[in-house]
C-alpha cells in the first residue's frame, strides 16, 4: 500500500498536463509565472472561464490535471459553511484565490460542490482579493479575523506555481486585526519559509493515519512529509494548526490514532502549535451519490452513518464521541494546553465529549485568534 501511496502522490512542485489563460490574463504576474516554471507544458489562450469549461469536459480526474488561470469577478470573501444549522462553529473567514484541487481524497465535497464547474483554476488577481480582505479589517479595526484560504482549494498546492504566498503572507504579517490560516496536505512550503509571518499566519496541517490516508486521500502528500514540512514552517515563525478532520474508522484507527499523535508531539513544540481540531467524517446525499459514482464500493460509505440535523451523513454518533474523546485524551496528555475544539457538531456532541458547552462562537473565535 505504501508503494501504491507513493507511486500517486502529487509532488511538491505539481505538473499540469496543460494550462488554459483566460484571454486578458496572458501577462498577468501570476501567467508569466507559471509560463517560467512550465516550460515544457502547453499553454492555451481560450476566450473565457466557460470556453475552459468547454474544453475540459466533464471527467473530474481529468479536470484535475488541467490548469486554468483566470481573473475572478465577485466577492472573494465568505462565511465558513460550518456556521449554519444548529452547527457549533468558530466565527472563520474563507478567501477563495483558487477552486479545486489537483489531489483527490475521496470524502472531498469538491466532488458535488463542482459537479458543474470542475477545472482546477487559480485567479489571476490576487490584488482584488486583497483589497477586498483591507475593506473589512479596516472597517471593523476593533474586531479579530480568522480568514483562511482552504475551502474550495488546497491553500499550497498550487504555490510553487503561482507564489501566491508572497502576495498574502506580507498582507497579513501587517495587519493586527486578522490570522491568516494556509490549509494544506501537501509539503509545498519553500515559497513560505523564505517569508517573515511576524506570528500572523497559521499553517494547518489535515492529518490522519497512513492507513486512512491510504484509504482515502488519493494523491496526498505522505504524513511524514507533511510533519516535516510542518516542522520547517514553525521554525520559520509560523504557527501551525492540526486538523484530525475527517476523522476516519479504520482497522486499528485506536492505536493509529495514538501513534499519530505521538509522531506530531515529537515533530513540534507544544508552543508552536495553535490548535488542534477534530472533525467527523460527513456527507451529503449529493457527496454521497458522487462518491458513489466515482469509487464504486468505497470504504468510506461501508460504515453505520445517519443523517444529521442539517442533513449530513456522519458515523453514528457513540462512535463519533468515542473517536474524539480518544483523540482528546492522546492530544492533552502530548500537547497540554494546545487549544482543543470539534469542527461540525452539534453543542450535544461537544458536551459529551468535553463535558460542558462548547463557547459562545465569538468567544471560541476570539481565544482561536488570539494563539
Ligand atoms: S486535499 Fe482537500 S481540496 Fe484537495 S481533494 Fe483533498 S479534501 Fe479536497
Amino acid at each position: 500500500m505504501a508503494a501504491l501511496r507513493a507511486a500517486c502522490y502529487v509532488p511538491r512542485v505539481f505538473t499540469p498536463d496543460a494550462v488554459l489563460i483566460e484571454r486578458g490574463a496572458e501577462e498577468t504576474p501570476m501567467a508569466r509565472r507559471c509560463r517560467e516554471r512550465l516550460p515544457d507544458v502547453p499553454f492555451t489562450v481560450v476566450e473565457d472561464r466557460q470556453a475552459a469549461r468547454v474544453a475540459i469536459g466533464d471527467d473530474f480526474a481529468a479536470a484535475k490535471r488541467r490548469l486554468v488561470l483566470a481573473e475572478h469577478r465577485g466577492s472573494f470573501l465568505g462565511h465558513c459553511p460550518a456556521g449554519t444549522r444548529g452547527l457549533r462553529c468558530c466565527n472563520y473567514l474563507m478567501m477563495n484565490f483558487a477552486t479545486n484541487c489537483p489531489m483527490d481524497c475521496g470524502y472531498c465535497f469538491l466532488q458535488e460542490y463542482l459537479a458543474e464547474n470542475l477545472p482546477l483554476t487559480a485567479y489571476v488577481n490576487p490584488g482584488a482579493a486583497l483589497a477586498e480582505v483591507a475593506r473589512v479589517l479596516d472597517k471593523h479595526g476593533d474586531r479579530r479575523f480568522r480568514i483562511g484560504t482552504g475551502e474550495l482549494a488546497d491553500s499550497l498546492a498550487l504555490d510553487p506555481l503561482t507564489d501566491l504566498s508572497a502576495d498574502i503572507v506580507p498582507f497579513f504579517a501587517a495587519r493586527s486585526n486578522a490570522l491568516l490560516e494556509l490549509k494544506t496536505k501537501t509539503d509545498a512550503i519553500d515559497g513560505l519559509v523564505a517569508l517573515d509571518p511576524k506570528d500572523r499566519v497559521v499553517v494547518s496541517w489535515s492529518l490522519a493515519p497512513e492507513a486512512a490516508v491510504a484509504l482515502a486521500e488519493r494523491g496526498t502528500t505522505p504524513i511524514a512529509a507533511r510533519l516535516a514540512a510542518a516542522r520547517r514552517v514553525a521554525a520559520a515563525g509560523y504557527k501551525v494548526g492540526i486538523h484530525f478532520d475527517p476523522m476516519i474508522e479504520h482497522a486499528g484507527w485506536e492505536e493509529g490514532y495514538r501513534d499519530l499523535v505521538a509522531t506530531l508531539a515529537a515533530a513540534l513544540p507544544a508552543a508552536r502549535v495553535a490548535w488542534v481540531s477534530m472533525g467527523a467524517l460527513r456527507f451529503s446525499s449529493g457527496l454521497r451519490r458522487a462518491v458513489r459514482a466515482r469509487f464504486p464500493g468505497s470504504p468510506l460509505l461501508t460504515g453505520e452513518q445517519v443523517r444529521s440535523a442539517d442533513g449530513k451523513w456522519r458515523d453514528f454518533q457513540p462512535l463519533r464521541v468515542a473517536m474524539y474523546r480518544l483523540v482528546r485524551r492522546y492530544v492533552e496528555e502530548a500537547l497540554p494546553d494546545v487549544p482543543l475544539f470539534l469542527c461540525m457538531e452539534t453543542p450535544e456532541v461537544w458536551q459529551r465529549v468535553f463535558g460542558a458547552a462548547p463557547l459562545g462562537e465569538q468567544a471560541l473565535g476570539a481565544r482561536l485568534a488570539a494563539r
